[in-house]
């Protein structure tokens, strides 16, 4: 059985002071589940999340994860630091890391390297622009990402991998991708990955969407057969609304 997982994602919010508040208030009204549930803040917060969370069914996860090891890179974390406070898994290849930051598939590549070099989970995410998708080239983009960025991995790699479907233009629009459309892209993914490793490695795969995921959707989008869950930004920030997409998994 594939892993069911919800994962907020919570991007450049949040000071210190509204983690801590955030945290306590899905600790003490998440349900029981057999989801994993994980929470992505930013670096400045990961250690004290990890804190307050390491006794708890909520796993705090990163980010974003440069490609060297430690050495002369200013500003940037590696993933020996991360896993130093307690962090085992790394969200990489989100679309606003691809759009402002200027990463493409060969520098993911090399994270992805770096990250399973070092044990470490991934959160791996893609998906289409809009005018791929006007284009009709979205399936035909999406494939190239996975290629580019993890088709050089090992079968053994990919018990590493969570994957993360996230449509550009359903992120932080309102706008969600429709039950169907995610479906169709999701078993595109499963055929995809069977073609190349194989359909046991195709199956045991989680493939998370991502893109305007709400409580009052987020139950028909979990209903379809190859979505496994959701990465979630908007909506969780608020322990309501992240609670009530856990619930619906
Ligand atoms: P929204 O849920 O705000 O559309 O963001 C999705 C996302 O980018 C999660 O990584």
């Amino acid at each position: 059985m594939r892993k069911k997982i919800v994962a907020g994602n919570w991007k450049m919010n949040n000071d210190l002071a509204q983690t801590q508040t955030l945290i306590s208030d899905l600790k003490k009204s998440l349900p029981a589940t057999d989801a994993e549930v994980k929470i992505a803040p930013t670096y400045t917060n990961l250690y004290p999340a990890y804190e307050a969370l390491k006794d708890s069914a909520i796993e705090v996860v990163a980010q974003n994860m440069h490609q060297e090891e430690n050495g002369a890179y200013t500003g940037e974390i590696s993933a020996s630091m991360l896993k130093s406070v307690g962090i085992k898994t790394v969200i990489l290849g989100h679309s606003e890391r691809r759009a402002y930051f200027g990463e493409d598939d060969a520098l993911l590549a090399k994270k992805v390297d770096t990250a399973i070099k070092h044990e470490m989970d991934i959160i791996f995410c893609f998906g289409e622009e809009l005018e791929d998708r006007k284009s009709d080239n979205h399936f035909k983009l999406v494939e190239s990402q996975l290629k580019n960025a993890l088709f050089h991995l090992e079968a053994a790699a990919w018990k590493r991998i969570v994957l993360a479907y996230e449509p550009v233009w359903a992120i932080g629009t309102g706008e969600t991708a429709s039950p169907e459309q995610a479906q169709e892209m999701h078993e595109f993914i499963r055929k995809t990955l069977a073609d190349k490793y194989s359909q046991d490695l195709a199956d045991s795969i989680s493939i998370l969407y991502g893109g305007s995921v709400k409580p009052a959707n987020a139950e028909e989008i979990f209903s379809k057969p190859d979505v496994d869950g959701g990465l979630i930004g908007g909506a969780a920030l608020k322990a309501e609304d992240f609670i009530g997409i856990v619930k619906a998994i």
